[in-house]
């Protein structure tokens, strides 16, 4: 009796001490989406309850096998980090697709003190190979603060992503061109930043990276640096009026700082609404783009410019600054807006100090927006045909005058308007460009 107790108890100790545990080690390739350059280090995470005593990490590639790495602990180890690399000795492997394997032992007394062992397979696919990638043709040049065109191929059978990156860091999706492999981008120089550069990136499922830099011949335009004295009247009417409405200037009195809110802060948030909503570019393949020169505004006169640095001045004094990233066009009070081009509108709504404001997507990232609008006459998600009146200009948002302020904006940058309203400029740099790289697709084909 006194046997059997005993053998209980020692049958009970076995099974609830943490010296027996029965689990398994726990295995994890960490930061791997299933693909390997074979570059990389791959990175297993192991760790057990009572401890591990020992690893193996092979590669099998079809009847060979590789060790990547194997360790004896003296002492039981928690959360352990192996980095598994090919031996220098290998330079090549025979299939593309292989299995690693890891082998886990924990410090456990369980299974008459061997331990328990977990035996992990990770298949991975190898890709050593970069993306093949190539710059088909491009406008001859870009201005500071103007747009661009470029057409180029991509390949890779495990592509992840590719871009056109700018120094700055902007990037640029690109839209499927004329034939499989070739896209399209309109790119932008931002008003703001000076010295661009453009490189086309891609990056394959592996992390292999290829890159190839588009040349492009930069030409510096004049930007003007404004020196503005804020008024009474702009104070006490449309400042006053504008911090009643929004909500980040709620609670506070003085007029220099609320007009120093509305212009920072609320120009920021609605800025980004802008970047975020002419961010899209479509990913149907199209082969044209007719774009005619925009002047949205019959006998508009011109009254403010693209990329005017403004500083504002009260009491002889700098209290604020802003960018200007539009053109301001006036003709009548409550002008009929009248786009050259039809499209998509992708917003028709209030945006702060932009006031009433439509946005209309035209094709491959080009966006033109409309300010300070009295009225819109289209909703988002509506069709519009060319010379259709889509608004009426007005005084809605931070403006004192009734007038339009007009933004053209690729891929989420405002552009100058300027390049755009120029039937010449289009022709040279946008469908001169597509035609020639249409030709020399072809030329490729042929080959
Ligand atoms: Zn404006």
């Amino acid at each position: 009796m006194l046997l059997l107790i005993a053998a209980i108890g020692a049958g009970l100790f076995v099974f609830t001490s943490p010296e027996f545990e029965r689990s398994k080690p726990e295995v994890s390739l960490v930061g791997n989406n299933g693909y390997w350059n074979l570059k990389t280090p791959l990175v297993f995470q192991l760790d057990d309850e009572s401890g591990l005593k020992s690893y193996t990490v092979t590669l099998k590639d079809g009847a060979t096998s590789y060790d990547l790495g194997h360790e004896q602990f003296v002492e039981p180890k928690h959360d352990v980090l192996v980095r598994a690399e090919v031996p220098e000795s290998v330079s090549q492997l025979k299939t593309n697709e292989v299995v690693i394997t890891v082998e886990a032992a924990d410090a456990s007394k369980w299974n008459f003190l061997s331990g328990n062992v977990r035996k992990h397979e990770f298949p991975l696919i190898i890709d050593t190979k970069r993306p093949l990638v190539s710059i088909i043709t491009n406008s001859y040049g870009i201005g500071k603060g103007g747009s661009a065109l470029v057409v180029y191929s991509v390949a890779d059978p495990n592509l992840r992503d590719f871009h056109v990156e700018t120094k700055t860091g902007e990037r640029f999706k690109g839209q499927p061109f004329f034939k499989e492999g070739f896209f399209v981008s309109l790119i932008a120089w931002p008003v703001t930043v000076d010295d661009f550069g453009a490189t086309l990136v891609a990056e394959d499922e592996a992390g292999n990276v290829s890159k190839a830099s588009i040349s492009l011949y930069l030409k510096e335009v004049d930007y003007r640096t404004r020196e503005l004295t804020l008024s009474e009247r702009y104070l006490e009417g449309k400042i006053r009026e504008l911090a009643q409405e929004y909500h980040e200037t709620q609670g506070v009195e003085g007029r220099i700082e609320q007009f120093k809110i509305i212009n920072e802060e609320v120009r920021a948030a609605n800025e980004s609404l802008i970047q975020e909503t002419t961010s899209h570019v479509p990913d149907e393949m199209i082969d044209t783009f007719s774009i005619n020169a925009m002047y949205p505004l019959r006998n508009g006169k011109i009254l403010g410019d693209f990329g005017d640095h403004r500083y504002y001045r009260y009491e002889g004094k700098r209290v604020s600054e802003s960018y200007h990233l539009g053109l301001d066009m006036a003709s009548v009070k409550q002008a009929q807006i009248t786009p050259q081009n039809g499209g998509e509108v992708v917003f028709a709504d209030e945006n702060g100090i932009y006031g009433n404001m439509p946005i209309i997507h035209h094709g491959m990232g080009l966006y033109t927006l409309y300010g300070h609008c009295s009225m819109i006459h289209v909703k988002a998600g509506d069709r519009v045909e060319a010379n259709a009146v889509i608004a009426n200009t007005g005084v809605t948002g931070s403006v004192l005058g009734d007038h339009l302020h007009f933004g053209v904006v690729v891929q989420g940058i405002d552009v100058r308007p300027q390049e755009w309203m120029d039937e010449q400029w289009i022709r040279l740099n946008i469908t001169d460009v597509m035609d020639e790289a249409k030709e020399r697709i072809n030329r490729l084909g042929d080959s």
